[in-house]
């Protein structure tokens, strides 16, 4: 018999592809804002899995319903209804702007389903030519390859062919560029409300407002990616309520699923309307596994009091990064962000702010613009705040060093 596996040659490459530069860490689990190894070693997580694990590990009710929900049935296809993808599209819709949600599994397929609810709405409205969408620098909308050119960072589109056409790319934060920018090919915009992946950067509340504006004037779509920023991480169920303004089209994914798959787009009926039978849909998406996950995480958001302590908890974060930046301009020079979404801009490398972290026993995740991200779990509790601020005033004590040598080289 042909044996393949005997015929291949060996190999120095790993069987877990490395397509990811990962710490030497393992952890065996987690209680709340923390993460333990097998050896016992306690790590404060303020990377939350990236803005994922917005209840924190262990999560009691999440926890709970994802293992009853795994006994009763995981999935059944979209061939059949979902009563758990019913319900949490209609507290969905009972809490936002929009009027009808598609449930995905990523940020990166949200955003995919976002772009075609647009291309198709002008397209059905009559106009086809209105297909290309306006993203800004420093964006981050996922990996495939549409939304790598919807990114438009050359680091993420590099030895994959030409890139995905229908993205223009202006400054963020920046109307008048935005507007120029607009020709009669223009479906929409595409913005996140506060970059994640990017540095941590809010857009100007009077420029989200311009913004809606503008897509009116001129009778293109608002589209918001809140994959990060959406689902309470703002303080604010969704980022651009601190607006006081709607998109017509928005993504969700991240803190969602508390860590379970899944994304959504949330559309209002004049783009929803268009995504009939066949045009659009996924396998897995609104799963009664993944469906039940987002309605506890929901469950939990929801409670009175919940978003007003994300707030408060964040402000008191806020306050504790400002003062820390001031104390050491050399390491950290401002902090940024809003709710529970906030960064330390570096005056080193971020890398070493991360790794100095991390021997202090704090997680962080690295962003853009070198940016060290600061993302805990929404449940995080104002004392764990302090800890948190006490493990980056020893990173930033441990970081001097770092600096001395910078100096002397
Ligand atoms: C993470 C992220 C994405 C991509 O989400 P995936 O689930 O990794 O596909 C898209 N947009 C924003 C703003 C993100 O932060």
């Amino acid at each position: 018999m042909f044996d393949a596996f005997r015929m291949k040659a060996r190999t120095m490459i790993a069987p877990l592809m490395p397509n990811y530069n990962r710490i030497d860490l393992a952890f065996e689990h987690g209680e709340g804002a923390w993460l333990i190894t097998a050896d016992q070693r306690r790590f404060l997580d303020f990377g939350a899995g990236i803005a994922t694990s917005s209840l924190g590990h262990g999560h009691p009710h999440l926890s709970k319903i994802i293992a009853e929900q795994a006994q009763r049935v995981i999935h059944v296809s979209n061939l059949y209804r979902v009563p758990q993808a019913e319900t949490l599209a209609s507290r969905l819709v009972e809490h936002s702007f929009a009027d009808t949600v598609f449930f995905c599994n990523s940020g990166a397929e949200a955003n995919e389903a976002m772009v075609k609810a647009m291309r198709k709405t002008m397209a059905e409205t009559g106009h086809p030519e209105r297909y290309r969408v306006i993203c800004c620098d420093g964006a981050f909308h996922g990996r495939t390859l549409a939304m790598i050119a919807a990114t438009g960072n050359p680091k993420y589109l590099a030895g994959f062919g030409p890139a995905v056409d229908g993205f223009d790319h202006v400054p963020f934060n920046n109307l008048n560029a935005l507007r120029a920018a607009i020709t009669p090919e223009t479906a929409g915009i595409l913005i996140e409300p506060v970059q994640g992946e990017g540095g941590i950067r809010p857009a100007d509340l009077r420029y989200l407002r311009d913004l809606r504006a503008t897509a009116d004037e001129f009778g293109i779509l608002l589209g918001f990616d809140e994959v990060q920023c959406g689902m309470g991480r703002s303080g604010k169920l969704f980022a651009h309520e601190w607006a006081g303004i709607a998109p017509d089209v928005m993504s969700l994914a991240k803190g969602i699923g508390g860590g379970f798959p899944l994304g959504a787009m949330l559309a209002r009926e004049h783009v929803g309307r268009h995504l009939v039978p066949g045009s659009h849909g996924t396998t897995y998406g609104g799963s009664p596994l993944a469906c039940a996950a987002g309605n506890a995480v929901l469950d939990v958001i929801l409670a009175p009091g919940f978003l007003e302590r994300i707030d408060r908890v964040g402000r008191h974060f806020w306050h504790g990064l400002v003062a820390l930046a001031a104390r050491y301009p050399s390491v950290f020079t401002e902090a940024r962000g809003a709710g529970l979404m906030l960064g330390l801009k570096c005056a080193i490398p971020n890398a070493e702010a991360q790794s100095a972290a991390l021997a202090e026993g704090l997680l962080s995740v690295a962003a853009g613009d070198n940016v060290l991200r600061l993302v805990p779990p929404l449940i995080i509790t104002e004392a764990e705040v302090d800890i948190a601020l006490a493990m980056l005033d020893a990173t930033a004590r441990r970081c001097l060093p770092v600096l001395q040598s910078m100096a002397a080289k």
